[in-house]
């Protein structure tokens, strides 16, 4: 077996699934020059394949195939080049470089494994219209922050028109990607810029992540715009993604901004918690684990930034997990979570909280712990109460005692009420958001 693929079965050993499929997994290797070109699909996985996963790679390689392979050992983000065709078949790839069966997706992202709620449901029904029918709504642009699942919905549009129709052309880039195979071509000259924009325009369907990497690019968002309104003009389907709405990227070109939003234009929006819930269950499940209500519960408060950190503090959860061969208690997920909430080696307690919640209300604490039944005490005090129940292991009984000898049936039932308009007003919910980044310092 050639060296890489000994190498992967053994890095398959030696790194989690997860980790494998969605970094391992994407890489594409070449020959080169006596050794192995590493292609990533774009600079995120080959950033984090270079930070953790180089040294064992080269590790690896050194035992199956030799130091000379690792000592021409390079990752770069692209798609190896289509090997010559062998004997006297003709060959129709144009050199473009694009593996036509992948078009730079990765299988990994779904509409099955994607995970709907309030927040992404317009987009994901966006999506799934143009995957049933490409060209449909052109162009489709997803807006909104990082990790909430922009790149995901539009590669699996891209793998769903794929899996029904192996002949259809997709690419998918970064782009980052776009913006350096461009420098690239414009500093190769002669016919590169050619052949770059055809790799583009002989697109069925173009889908680009990431567009406000473009702005402050002139010639190369003119570039694009051309790339663009060709297959605009052609019916090709077109999607885009950006991390805000295109009127609100600085550097780019009005022309542009106005093409980008004059299609079918989505937000997808950060997910409340009961949808932070859903998401940890089923990626949970799928990791074959299955999560309590209170461990999904304090996973999803302590990580609700956005999905890309609730999928890594599950991880984190779940490695422990393995890690020290126990079950999945609240107990192991505040320990393998404490660096998201008061720093490695710091169990966040009731004074901690107190004071930020006293802080974020501008009352003072003894109010909080005082009996007084002021409109916005009674609302500090509920949210006090439950992120202490949510952020550390005291019982409703011991947090009775801490908030001026309250009931345990009293505590529990603002945790209650706390959770309940957690999951239905979006306001508390950012506001409890707040107050955990503020423990998070
Ligand atoms: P973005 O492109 O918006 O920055 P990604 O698409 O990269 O976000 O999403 C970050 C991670 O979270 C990915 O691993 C993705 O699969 C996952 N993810 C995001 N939203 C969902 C969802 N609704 N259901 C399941 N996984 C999701
Ligand atoms: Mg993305």
């Amino acid at each position: 077996m050639p060296p890489w693929e000994t190498c992967l079965q053994k890095l398959q050993e030696h790194i989690s699934a997860d980790a494998f499929d969605s970094t391992i997994r994407p890489l594409q290797a070449q020959p080169f020059q006596g050794g192995i070109k590493l292609y990533a699909p774009n600079r995120y996985i080959r950033d984090e394949v270079k930070r953790e996963y180089l040294p064992l790679i080269v590790e690896l390689l050194a035992e199956f195939g030799g130091d000379g392979l690792v000592q021409a050992l390079e990752i770069e983000v692209g798609q190896p080049s289509e090997p010559k065709p062998k004997g006297p078949k003709p060959s129709i790839q144009g050199g473009n470089g694009k593996s036509r069966a992948r078009g730079g997706l990765d299988p990994a992202y779904t509409f099955e494994n994607f995970v709907e709620g309030e927040s992404n449901r317009f987009a994901k029904d966006a999506a799934q219209r143009v995957a049933d029918n490409p060209g449909s709504n052109n162009p489709l642009l997803f807006h909104g922050s990082v990790g909430l699942g922009k790149t995901h919905l539009m590669q699996a549009i891209g793998n769903l028109i794929q899996s029904r129709d192996a002949d259809v052309r997709i690419v998918y880039c970064h782009c980052q990607v776009f913006l350096e195979s461009m420098v690239e071509a414009v500093r190769l000259g002669g016919s590169a810029m050619q052949q770059f924009a055809r790799r583009y325009q002989s697109a069925d369907a173009l889908l680009v992540d990431d567009i406000q990497f473009i702005a402050g690019a002139p010639q190369t968002q003119k570039e694009f715009l051309k790339i663009f309104n060709r297959l605009w003009d052609d019916g090709r389907q077109i999607v885009v993604t950006c991390d805000r709405y295109p009127r609100y990227v600085k550097g780019l070109e009005g022309s542009l901004k106005s093409r980008l939003s004059g299609g079918l234009h989505v937000q997808i929006k950060p997910p409340g918690k009961a949808m932070r819930v859903a998401i940890l269950k089923s990626k949970a499940l799928s990791r074959g684990v299955s999560l309590s209500e209170e461990v999904a519960g304090y996973i999803a408060t302590v990580a609700n930034a956005n999905v890309r950190e609730l999928d890594g503090a599950l991880q984190s959860v779940i490695g422990q997990a393995r890690f020290i061969g126990d079950e999945i208690t609240l107990e192991l997920a505040q320990d393998a979570l404490r660096h998201l909430v008061g720093g490695p080696g710091r169990t966040i307690n009731i004074g901690e909280i107190l004071r930020t919640v006293a802080d974020h209300y501008d009352v003072k604490p003894a109010e909080i712990l005082s009996r007084r039944r002021y409109r916005h005490l009674v609302r500090s005090r509920h949210v006090a109460m439950y992120l202490v129940k949510e952020l550390t292991n005291r019982s409703y009984s011991d947090i009775g005692k801490e908030f001026g000898g309250s009931h345990h049936t009293t505590v529990k039932s603002a945790c209650a009420k706390i959770e309940r308009l957690v999951q239905t007003d979006p306001g508390l919910d950012e506001e409890i958001h707040s107050l955990v980044a503020d423990l998070k310092r």
